[in-house]
């Protein structure tokens, strides 16, 4: 059962020689007096920038649990019931949940979100836009956002798991969609293949206040905030008046050991900005309409999603920090295994 194995806690950016591959020899079985653990085959396991960190010391983790060194490392995955010990899931079930990352896992049922029940549609998904990633765009933007047709968006990590499909509901909705981005490529890729409207490349920007001006004359009614630091800085001085923050995540912070400050934050109070955080596990009761929402529009082609897919457990240490530098174009994927 091969694992990809935390080394030891982490400070500041992790690196691939963070985590191990081993090849554990034990194996996994059921526990006979155990009603609710199941054994799962691991197929997709997805890249996400919380699990940075978990790979800290306790007193710096913001989570219920972080990662033990010399455990394996866990997340979102899509997997296989090979073996169950719970009446709600049989052999051959795939499932969406958290897991190890390893090929084999005994998991308790109450880790497993969701049964996959559409399968016309790539598996990998349930690791991004029918899964975590997309709850949260759809949580974040509609529920959180409150947008109304017409209004002006911006979207920071535009062209990430999350980002992407920001843009795409506000699109659909009749918003007016600017996405910022880290590279030439993911900046065509927002206009070519998501529909924004204008796309910024932050790294070429060095003024990221002219260039939201450029683009925002009027304002910005609603910015999905996904990387905080200079962006926010910049953004919270073009927001109009009742703007509104949904703060999904703060990616540029994760890895400094010093947070930088803001220090535009008084425009919340003159521009009566209405900036709140959210997570995803409070919105899974929305998961059966949402997906009522985005199935026939990914069927109809009215929403496509990027996939960025790392073949193989080996590359997952490479492709779990590649995320913390931009190196993904689209939704970090691992495959541990295609059925
Ligand atoms: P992505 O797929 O967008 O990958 C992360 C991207 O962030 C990178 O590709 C990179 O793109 C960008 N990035 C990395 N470092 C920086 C930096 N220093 N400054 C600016 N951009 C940077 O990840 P997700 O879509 O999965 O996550 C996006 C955000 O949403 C994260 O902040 C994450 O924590 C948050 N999130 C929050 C959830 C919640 O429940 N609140 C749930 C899921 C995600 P680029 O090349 O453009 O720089």
């Amino acid at each position: 059962n091969k694992q990809v194995i935390l080394k030891h806690y982490v400070s500041g950016f992790p690196k691939e020689s963070d985590m191990n591959i081993i090849d554990s020899t034990i194996t996994l079985k059921l526990p006979q007096a155990s009603n609710d653990v199941l054994l799962l085959k691991n197929l997709y396991l997805s890249c996400d920038p919380y699990m940075r960190n978990l790979m800290n010391s306790p007193e710096n983790c913001f989570y219920r649990r972080n990662y033990s060194p010399q455990s394996p490392i866990a997340g979102c995955g899509v997997s296989k019931v090979v073996e169950s010990g719970h009446k709600d899931y049989k052999e051959g079930d795939l499932v969406w949940g958290f897991t190890n990352w390893e090929e084999y896992s005994l998991i308790p049922a109450a880790q497993i979100l969701f049964k996959i029940e559409h399968t016309d549609v790539p598996l990998s998904y349930y690791t991004g836009i029918l899964g975590m990633p997309g709850m949260t765009a759809y949580a974040g933007f509609f529920e959180v956002g409150s947008p109304k047709k017409g209004e002006n968006v911006f979207v920071s990590a535009a062209s990430g798991a999350v980002g992407q499909l920001v843009g795409q509901f506000a699109k659909l909705h009749g918003c007016y969609v600017v996405g910022s981005a880290g590279s030439k490529e993911k900046v065509d890729m927002l206009k070519n293949k998501f529909g924004y409207d204008e796309a910024i490349n932050y790294k070429e920007e060095h003024d990221l206040n002219a260039a939201l001006k450029r683009y925002f004359p009027e304002g910005i009614d609603i910015y999905f905030e996904n990387v905080g630091g200079k962006t926010l800085d910049a953004v919270l001085l073009n927001m109009k008046l009742h703007g509104r923050i949904p703060v999904c995540g703060m990616i540029s912070q994760y890895n400094l050991t010093q947070p930088e400050g803001v220090t535009n934050l008084a425009h919340i109070i003159y521009k009566r900005i209405r900036m709140q955080g959210f997570t995803v596990a409070n919105y899974y009761h929305l998961y059966t309409k949402f997906l009522e929402f985005v199935l026939p529009h990914i069927r109809e082609g009215r929403v496509v999603y990027v996939e960025d897919i790392a073949e193989g457990l080996e590359k997952g240490p490479a492709a779990l920090v590649g995320i913390f530098s931009g190196r993904n174009v689209g939704k970090q994927v691992v495959v541990v295994a295609r059925e």
